[in-house]
């Protein structure tokens, strides 16, 4: 879910893990063990919603999963039915309102909802609510669909949910509860990932697959773009709540470049298989004569085996990941960042001594951990380093849920590949191309490739915010 806070409003701002269960004996378990498996997706906050079929509790805070239930088990919550969130971070939104699920009070009782995802309509939706009196508790678009949902508008009309939903532009996949059902979404372009899977008698929603594995769910579906999938003592059933977009989808090709934990499947396709068929293209668009492939870990590590199987060129752990530092890019802000970089990657020195290394890794952003790493594998006796980077250069920003800086930050949107290869101090540096990227995929036109190509299939925050302010003749057309 997005923050409505920043200073630029560029709606798209992060990714989150949901996880959904119906049916479950000891749901908050569950949910608790599926969580786990979508940290990655966010380290930010986390919580869980559970109902017993009468009442809604809920833990939720600041943290990572084990931090907010240091002191608070998961067993506290008793129930069958819940929902669970992990949050990820943004630039001025670190706060305890925004941490999810997100809980209200409706005329028909409790609802709970948790998001992944931006919504690009917010900002004006949000006004207009707030211009007719209501009141908003946090800084996030999520909460505009609570109150599309108690809006008494959609209130007396049936299929309530599907108007509140076909009423959201951009990117969301949305898990929601009342005491007694659970609901799983996904916007009408699949920005987000979004499955279903059956655990014994009941059902569970995840991000991604692997959180299914994790609890020992097995994959039935995906939830389908522009689909509402509810699940209550009758069943389960589906809905839709548009109409299907007459052109392609939208799903993010960076789950699959970066996002995304290799051992999932994620729009239907294997997310490390993905990652592969990139490190074999890239070996061949950008072969270069060299000791040994060195991934990064842990993005990185699908595409160089790819390279290497494709080179032939044998790989080598000549960097180690500290597993007890989270993510940099987790951190709000650029100082920390910076500061966590040498925590996190280890070089092993014998290793990378004297040799000729390609380095490998899913993508470069500022560019800044990409130059530390260069020069740290120089310090310990590289010979030379040759960059390779399994997507072509991250040039735009996204605005359906993928953190990315602004344009002014991105280093491929602000110098050649040449400027950038000086900037980090490599012998070489080399992305891979656009239709190398398309190439891994079965349908590669369903995918939004708007963070390399600057074409979006869908509106961005910017031009919803223009369309309105048309609409009212704020501004010439
Ligand atoms: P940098 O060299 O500073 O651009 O950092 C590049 C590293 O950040 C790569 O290893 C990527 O795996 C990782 N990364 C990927 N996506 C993001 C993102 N959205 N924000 C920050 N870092 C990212």
């Amino acid at each position: 879910m997005a923050d409505d806070r920043t200073t630029e409003y560029r709606g798209p701002r992060e990714s989150c893990g949901l996880f959904g269960a119906f049916g479950v004996p000891d749901a908050a378990k569950v949910i608790y063990a599926g969580l786990f498996a979508l940290q990655h997706r966010g380290q930010e906050g986390a919580g869980i919603t559970i109902s017993d079929g009468e009442q809604i509790r809920t833990i939720k805070g600041m943290g990572l999963l084990n931090e907010v239930f240091s002191e608070r088990s998961p067993s506290e919550l008793h129930g069958s039915i819940g929902i669970g969130h992990v949050r990820y971070s943004t630039t001025g939104s670190s706060r305890p309102q925004n941490v999810q699920p997100i809980v209200f009070e409706c005329f028909d009782g409790l609802w709970a909802m948790a998001h992944n995802g931006n919504l690009t309509n917010a900002r004006q939706m949000r006004r207009q609510y707030q211009e007719a009196g209501a009141i908003f508790q946090t800084s996030t678009d999520t909460e505009v669909l609570m109150h599309l949902i108690a809006d008494p508008l959609y209130r007396a009309r049936t299929r309530r949910v599907e108007r509140a939903l076909g009423d959201l532009e951009g990117a969301f996949a949305f898990v929601l509860m009342t005491k007694d059902r659970i609901m799983g979404t996904r916007d009408r372009y699949g920005f987000r990932p979004l499955s279903i899977g059956r655990l014994r008698d009941g059902y569970v929603f995840a991000s991604e697959t692997s959180a299914l594995e994790q609890v020992g769910a097995t994959y039935e579906r995906d939830v389908l773009p522009g689909e509402l999938v509810m699940v209550d003592s009758k069943g389960i059933r589906s809905s839709t709540f548009c109409e299907p977009v007459s052109g392609p989808l939208g799903q993010c090709i960076f789950e699959h470049v970066y996002f995304a934990r290799p051992d999932s499947m994620v729009f239907g396709q294997s997310v490390h298989e993905a990652r592969l068929r990139l490190g074999r293209r890239l070996a061949q668009e950008h072969p270069i004569e060299a000791d040994i492939v060195v991934p990064v870990p842990d993005s990185g590590m699908s595409a160089a085996l790819g390279y290497s199987l494709e080179s032939g060129i044998p790989v080598d752990y000549g960097l180690i990941r500290n597993h007890y530092v989270g993510r940099t890019f987790i951190m709000p802000e650029m100082a920390q960042r910076q500061g966590s970089v040498d925590l996190k990657i280890a070089i092993v020195p014998g290793v990378v001594r004297d040799k000729r290394l390609v380095v490998v890794d899913d993508s470069i952003v500022r560019g800044t951990t990409c130059r530390r790493r260069v020069a740290a594998l120089r310090q310990a006796g590289a010979k030379e380093v040759h960059m390779r980077i399994s997507c072509p250069p991250v040039k735009n920003p996204c605005y359906f849920g993928i953190d990315f800086p602004s344009r002014e930050e991105l280093i491929a949107a602000q110098h050649t590949i040449s400027e950038i290869r000086e900037f980090i101090g490599a012998d070489s540096l080399a992305y891979l191309s656009h239709e190398g990227l398309l190439s891994a995929f079965d349908n590669p036109g369903d995918y939004c490739t708007g963070c390399f190509s600057g074409k979006y299939p869908a509106e961005t925050a910017e031009n919803h915010t223009k369309k309105a302010l048309e609409k009212q003749g704020a501004v010439e057309v």
